[in-house]
């Protein structure tokens, strides 16, 4: 499909965009450092999941990502067998794969609109793409289901807001109830950006300061603000991939007041823009089933490190 097709992602069309310190940052490496040290091959070194990842694409290398023979298809957004006990059990974590490979085909129900608290916005987006045609909506679910089974191994509930289980959506706002629902102490938006060629790196967005309508972050800023910190220095880590050369003045951390999925959000929730689908050398990166390993596994001990601090 053509990269015309689709319109600019939820994350770019925000009209207000606070770079956070570099300070940020430079916590972030010293509390990952720290998380580092606690977490280090907590995914990694783990047994193999009871559940494996049915619903996730078959990797030849890794066993944490290999569907087991009798493993059965994934039938919904939660975990379908019992947990192994790990240093998260009696954790939740909310995923939340952004947009919806159904999107493109359902333009009257994700442009309708939908509630943020602070204003209206569209139900939903179809995301971006690769110029050669792979989809945002791929791409996000694939790395989400990589999260959901490094996260499980770990002893964690995981919910995912989609599945591949729903011909389109969710709605943000529907999104951002999920997770509040769930009682999620830790939610994650994964993303990734559909920026100008040249634009690299990844970023993640932390929720503002809103108060109107529905929404109100007071309690969750700060918390958000540590979860995203540890995933930030964590991806860098696992990854290789360096920060945001666009967004966020080198941090990779950004604040944002626009997007429903954050503002509505009552449990500590980040966005992550794992890279730029239009640039060549990230789309490289985003297309690799290797480096998708990795971004999984990168978020994964951020928000690992974050639930065990
Ligand atoms: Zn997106």
């Amino acid at each position: 499909m053509r990269h015309d097709d689709f319109p600019p992602p939820t994350s770019r069309t925000g009209p207000r965009r606070r770079p956070v310190p570099a300070a940020a940052v430079l916590a972030g490496v010293c509390l990952t450092a720290a998380g580092c040290a606690a977490g280090s091959g907590s995914a990694e070194g783990s047994p193999t999941a009871s559940r494996q990842a049915s619903s996730a694409p078959a990797s030849s290398s890794s066993p944490r990502v290999s569907p087991a023979p009798d493993a059965s298809p994934s039938t919904g957004p939660t975990s379908a067998r019992p947990l192994p006990r790990g240093p998260l059990t009696g954790r939740t974590v909310v995923i939340d794969p952004g947009h919806n490979p159904g999107n493109r085909d359902h333009t009257r129900e994700i442009n309708a609109s939908v509630d943020i608290g602070t204003g209206r916005k569209e139900c939903d987006t179809t995301g971006t793409a690769t110029d050669a045609g792979y989809a945002e909506a791929r791409f996000t679910l694939d790395v989400s289901r990589r999260l959901r089974t490094l996260l499980e191994e770990q002893g964690a509930r995981v919910v995912l807001t989609q599945d591949g289980d729903r011909s389109f959506g969710p709605c943000v706002d529907e999104r951002a109830r999920i997770g509040n629902k769930e009682r999620a102490d830790a939610v994650v938006s994964v993303h990734a950006d559909g920026s100008a060629t040249g634009n690299r790196g990844f970023h993640v967005i932390l929720p503002a300061a809103v108060s109107g309508g529905g929404a109100d972050t007071a309690k969750i800023v700060a918390p958000s603000r540590e979860l995203g910190v540890r995933i930030a220095g964590n991806f860098v880590r696992v990854t290789g991939s360096a920060p945001s050369n666009y967004i966020g003045g080198g941090t990779g951390l950004d604040t944002r007041d626009d997007l429903g999925g954050l503002n509505l959000s009552t449990v500590p929730k980040v966005f992550i823009e794992c890279g730029n689908m239009r640039d060549p050398k990230d789309a490289a990166l985003l297309t690799s089933e290797g480096w998708r390993r990795k971004a999984a596994l990168g978020i994964a001990e951020g928000v690992g490190s974050y639930l065990k601090r």
